[in-house]
């Protein structure tokens, strides 16, 4: 029996090592990792600098708490900030708290214009996390189902909908829209071109902030280092995780102009955020990124699995719609195909399964040769379906 509770289902394996795009269970067994601890270790595992990196870090200091300065926060802060167009930076330990402080902001933002009780807009089949506030944000039922009462107040519209943003001009209560610029969670989903731009507009014409959650969507895995940077806008608070730490456990929040000032003194705090060795960590993934050319590499890997997939698939019957930006890719399928999840990883190759589609979120380092290798492999399996 097993002295875990009982909220994951994990599959029958268990990794021991991990090397570049491939993982080796515990019997010895190697496959391609196209899930990347969902969207997280985007660098691959154990990468030479990262290791070093850590290892370093570990004999130097790990943690003296933010009630001193820390040397790698601050520089990490200004990396992010200047990359992110941003102004201020807050450090967390997940998606979910770096979405909490964003909320945080967002009412900080209502309070200081006498809006005594605020609402942020989210859109529905969103995902923001695990936590109350962040469950309650998430616009997926299942997500919530038994956790009543919610925390409020959310008004869950439409994605990729500007009339259902609309709709909501005249409620004197609405603070902020919070959304992902691509939905990772609900099977990839992209919206119109130009959707974050006319939000953005609806957002400054009323004094609302603009959330984005790049928690899955930033650092790279989009082929930009920020999803939002496809559509050249700067929203006002700006969220990140998973690819941040490639592994090690780091969110952040970063917000512009107005919204960076909000947080102050004893307003909001965490006891192990931005503790130098994740910021060290941190500031490695993106030095690695801009030195190794990853972008580029995510754009052209992108290209060529889209390219193969579409070509190689125009003849299944079972393939409903292929959908991508970057190195998010899903295959939406017209039937159940939840059990591609363990055929997946009988042929060595972990996957993630949402509703009828296959997500894929291969490393950004994946070159063609492992790209053809997870190509052949979901081909074979939706073939059979
Ligand atoms: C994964 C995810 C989160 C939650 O991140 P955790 O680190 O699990 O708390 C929030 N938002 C988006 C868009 C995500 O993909």
């Amino acid at each position: 029996m097993s002295y875990l509770m009982s909220n994951y289902a994990p599959l029958a394996v268990t990794f021991v090592k991990g090397n570049g795009c491939y993982l080796t269970d515990d019997k010895g067994a190697t496959y391609l990792d196209a899930l990347c601890g969902v969207g997280v270790t985007g660098l691959g595992h154990s990468h030479p600098k990262i290791s070093k990196a850590i290892q370093s870090q570990a004999q130097q200091l790990l943690h003296t708490s933010n009630w001193y300065h820390i040397q790698h926060q601050e520089t990490l802060a200004e990396t992010l900030c200047k990359l992110a167009n941003m102004d201020g930076a807050f450090f967390g330990n997940s998606g979910a708290e770096a979405n909490e402080a964003a909320i945080k902001i967002a009412r900080l933002h209502a309070h200081a214009n006498q809006i005594n009780e605020p609402i942020i807009l989210t859109a529905k089949q969103s995902f923001h996390g695990r936590t109350m506030a962040t469950l309650s944000a998430t616009g997926n039922p299942k997500v919530q189902a038994g956790f009543a009462p919610l925390v409020s107040e959310f008004i869950h519209v439409n994605f990729n909908d500007i009339k259902a943003i609309q709709e909501h001009e005249n409620n004197a209560r609405i603070t902020a829209v919070m959304l992902e610029p691509i939905q990772g969670e609900s099977g990839v989903i992209v919206p119109d071109a130009n959707y974050l731009n006319q939000v953005q507009k609806i957002c400054q014409k009323n004094n609302w902030l603009l959330i984005l959650d790049e928690v899955q969507t930033g650092i790279g895995r989009t082929g930009k280092m920020f999803a939002h940077q496809y559509n050249q806008i700067t929203p006002d608070v700006l969220t990140l995780a998973k690819g941040l730490g490639n592994g090690v456990p780091i969110g952040a929040c970063l917000a512009k102009g107005k919204a960076a000032k909000l947080l102050t003194p004893g307003t909001h705090g965490s006891t192990f955020g931005g503790n130098p060795l994740v910021c060290r960590v941190a500031l490695e993934v993106l030095d690695i990124i801009q030195k190794d050319d990853i972008l580029n590499n995510v754009t052209l890997m992108s290209d060529y699995i889209v390219s193969s997939f579409t070509d190689k698939l125009k003849t299944v019957d079972s393939v409903l719609e292929i959908r991508s930006k970057g190195l998010m890719i899903a295959i939406e399928l017209t039937k159940e195909c939840s059990q591609l999840l363990q055929q997946a990883l009988d042929k060595k190759l972990l996957i993630n399964i949402t509703g009828q589609s296959i997500r894929l979120l291969p490393p950004l380092i994946i070159n063609k040769e492992q790209a053809d290798e997870m190509i052949d492999i979901i081909c074979e399996l939706v073939s059979e379906l």
